[in-house]
């Protein structure tokens, strides 16, 4: 949405991206430019991205936890939780010439004005709630605009994806259930990727806006667990909310050894999204950086190759620009 002959990128929003955790790994202050990673701001400037959804990536488990290099025993989701609010908050200091917050559509509109990138800030996995609205409160003051309710562990909310089926079926927990009404109150973004399908299937009964799989993919095409059935693309669809593709390897191909992620399997996706819930249901959730194996689009500078495959399968201009940047904008706008 930049101005037209300032770059020939389309624009996108990248509603989830690994990166504040990278920068942590690495023992860097800020994202600004980090070697090695998927994104970096440096970059973003030169993508084509409208808007980047930051993580603040809180895995429970201590074997998840060993890269932070975080004392044995301490589960200490908070200070991890503070370690990457502090390197969003020097990256937007450091970088205020490309990149400026965003808490609502307006601020989007805004920053894409002054010419610069929209962060929003998010996190995964909402255990650090420990079960009281007064913290979610305390994020939403903090910035964050979307919580990832579970990642791959039981937690306040409820339970993550599996592949047991009794597992599969349980829904959210008491507290869920009162955390996601609360959320979608106050205007933050409920995100049922890594959920468990029965606690999908609560969060769409209790919610009347809009909601998101911030990054998952069709489990018609790929029966991984992450993914989501048809009847979640429908009920999804006719919430008014989105899905984001995700690049992951593990997630767009049938064969769990083929760990080569390609643009066109990831168009294969994005078909299915249409087919199911309609042109409106589909956006992008790269999970840059959180993501292992061998990429085509190695990078944010790279997402134009999605574009052009999405064109040559004969996807509109129109229905391409939904996909990039208009579906999410139309959640953020009905939903914070
Ligand atoms: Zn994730």
């Amino acid at each position: 949405m930049r101005q037209k002959g300032q770059d020939e990128n389309m624009n996108y929003i990248d509603m989830h991206c690994d990166t504040l955790s990278e920068a942590l790994v690495r023992g860097q202050k800020t994202a600004k430019s980090l070697e090695g990673t998927m994104v970096d701001v440096e970059r973003l400037k030169r993508s084509g991205a409208a808007a980047q959804f930051f993580a603040m990536f809180l895995p429970q488990k201590e074997s998840d936890r060993r890269r932070y290099q975080m004392e044995a025993g301490i589960p200490q989701l908070n200070m991890l939780l503070e370690k990457m609010y502090e390197i969003y908050q020097n990256t937007l200091s450091e970088c205020s010439d490309i990149l400026a917050p965003a808490y609502r559509a307006e601020d989007l509109e805004k920053n894409r004005k002054e010419g610069k990138l929209s962060a929003f800030l998010t996190i995964e996995n909402g255990a650090v709630a420990e079960g009281k609205l007064e913290n979610i409160e305390r994020f939403y003051q903090k910035g964050v605009r979307l919580i990832t309710l579970t990642w791959n562990d039981e937690n306040c909310f409820g339970y993550p994806h599996s592949s047991h089926r009794e597992e599969m079926r349980r829904g959210l927990k008491p507290f869920g259930k009162e955390a996601v009404s609360y959320m979608e109150e106050q205007g933050i973004l409920v995100d049922v990727s890594h959920l468990s399908d029965g606690g999908f299937y609560d969060v769409a009964d209790i919610m009347k806006k809009p909601f998101v799989a911030s990054h998952s993919n069709c489990r018609a095409i790929t029966p991984a667990t992450r993914n989501l059935t048809d009847d979640m693309i429908r009920v999804l669809a006719e919430h008014g909310g989105v899905a984001g593709i995700n690049f992951e390897p593990t997630f767009l191909n049938g064969n769990p050894k083929d760990t080569l992620s390609r643009v066109e399997r990831m168009c294969d996706h994005v078909e299915h999204f249409i087919r199911i819930g309609g042109v409106e249901c589909v956006g992008i959730g790269t999970d840059f950086d959180g993501i292992g194996g061998q990429f085509e689009i190695a990078d944010c500078t790279q997402m134009e190759k999605l574009f052009a495959a999405l064109r040559k399968r004969g996807i509109s201009e129109e229905t391409l620009e939904k996909i990039a940047y208009r579906n999410v904008e139309r959640v953020i706008r009905e939903g914070m």
